[in-house]
């Protein structure tokens, strides 16, 4: 479900024409639907109702804190994975009782900004983590909640590199260590053991994963209660998969039906850090074509943005669909790929795909980029990061400005053994 559709061979976001937005901020630019974005996190929320939960949603997916104050006023908290994250979430006014902070590699600055801003809980990865978090708790004098991260060893049956949940990954702790692990922290001065914690990976298409690691982690919770340490939370992370083709995920209700009759006994309060499922249908890329390139083997598009802008398709090989801002009229098609102006071969936002026939100065739509898209962008080529746009009926809001030159050298310097210029 999406606020993206045509009107009079138009595509519009909300009340808006996509071409107007291009024509005000430029392309390339990232537009958001206010209205998708409340229906989705509502969906999510309104799936668990019966259940005592906590949404905390993950801001690495989409981290503009106009979207962050959105979800806050949602009643959303978020799931961290970094000091920057943490400082976005306070100042989009995100409550740091709902913030969760996760991630194999805090560092120690970033477990004392956290402890000062006395977030819900950190998600701990490993028995490192744990010693270092109990230290500048003790430092502090501030007691640490924490929850350990199960490593189930499920496959998730998704890209890769979007999979967590595996032995061979670096995320979390194995299943089989968990309760030494968790015996270690209990005996902790300056730690407080409050939860356990599963995230498995990312745009899961299937039920079957999210089952079969509950199913790991529930012994090990009964296990807990047994040798007294109480577990008051049960994180299951997220992972929700979205459409960008043809797959079909599983609603949200569908999860809370699938999850529901596991927890029924466990007295604990759910926690669910989905980011993906939120975002990415609730945004798209658009995008201008440069050139139509013919060259003896293929049939380029090249258009305005590029791999740095949209980073996706050339790290996971995702498949975005590309839609015409104005549905052409006639029928022909063509077979290209769709390329941005970086210096790479794999600068790509599609390839071999059939689409309606081009014309330099056509604006395109890269769909389903709400998740992903922006929070990976970089300043690759030195091509400045591009705007971000939200849309609430006639409303337009740019909710981030187009970068300029001045803001590609910032803090850069040059040293004074080279201040006299050639
Ligand atoms: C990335 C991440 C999520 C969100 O995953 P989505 O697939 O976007 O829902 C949740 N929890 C943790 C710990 C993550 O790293």
């Amino acid at each position: 479900m999406h606020d993206f559709h045509y009107r009079d061979n138009q595509l519009y976001c909300e009340d808006v024409p996509i071409k107007e937005i291009a024509q005000n901020v430029g392309t390339p630019c990232y537009i958001y639907s206010h209205r998708t974005l409340i229906q989705h996190f509502r969906a999510f929320d309104q799936a668990f109702d019966a259940i005592p939960h906590t949404i905390a949603y993950a801001m690495k997916a989409n981290s503009n804190i106009a979207i962050l104050r959105l979800m806050a006023q949602e009643g959303s908290g978020a799931d961290i994975v970094s000091g920057g994250e943490l400082f976005r979430a306070i100042k989009a006014g995100v409550p740091s009782s709902k913030i969760v902070f996760a991630g194999v590699g805090k560092s120690g600055s970033e477990v004392e900004q956290a402890l000062k801003a006395d977030i819900l809980m950190f998600n701990v990865e490993s028995a490192g983590e744990l010693k270092l978090i109990n230290q500048v708790a003790g430092q502090m004098g501030i007691p640490a909640r924490v929850a350990l991260r199960i490593n189930p060893d499920i496959d998730p049956k998704t890209h890769p590199y979007i999979s967590t949940g595996l032995k061979k990954s670096k995320f979390g702790i194995a299943a089989d260590r968990a309760l030494a692990e968790f015996k270690t922290a209990t005996a902790l001065p300056h730690i407080q053991v409050v939860g356990v914690h599963c995230h498995i990976g990312s745009q899961l298409t299937e039920l079957t994963p999210f089952t079969d690691a509950l199913k790991k982690i529930l012994p090990l919770i009964e296990t807990l209660k047994v040798q007294g340490i109480n577990i008051r939370y049960l994180n299951i992370g997220g992972g929700l998969g979205i459409t960008y083709s043809d797959e079909i995920p599983p609603h949200p209700k569908d999860l809370a039906a699938a999850v529901a009759p596991l927890l029924q006994d466990l007295k604990c309060q759910l926690i669910l850090e989905p980011g993906r499922s939120i975002v990415g249908n609730a945004g798209i890329m658009v995008t201008r074509v440069l050139y139509n390139k013919e060259t003896e083997a293929k049939q380029f598009v090249v258009v305005d943005a590029a791999m740095n802008d949209l980073l996706r398709p050339s790290l996971y090989d995702a498949y975005h669909e590309i839609q015409h801002v104005r549905k052409p009229s006639g029928t022909d098609e063509q077979t290209v790929d769709i390329v941005g102006p970086i210096c790479e071969s794999g600068d790509f936002l599609a390839k071999d795909r059939r689409i309606p026939t081009t014309n330099s100065g056509d604006l395109l739509a890269v769909m389903s980029a709400g998740a992903y898209g922006f929070t990976m962008a970089s300043n690759y080529n030195s091509r400045p990061r591009v705007p971000e746009v939200l849309i609430k009926g006639h409303e337009v809001h740019v909710i981030r400005k187009r970068e300029d030159y001045e803001d590609l050298t910032r803090g850069e310097t040059i040293p004074s053994f080279l201040e006299t210029t050639a």
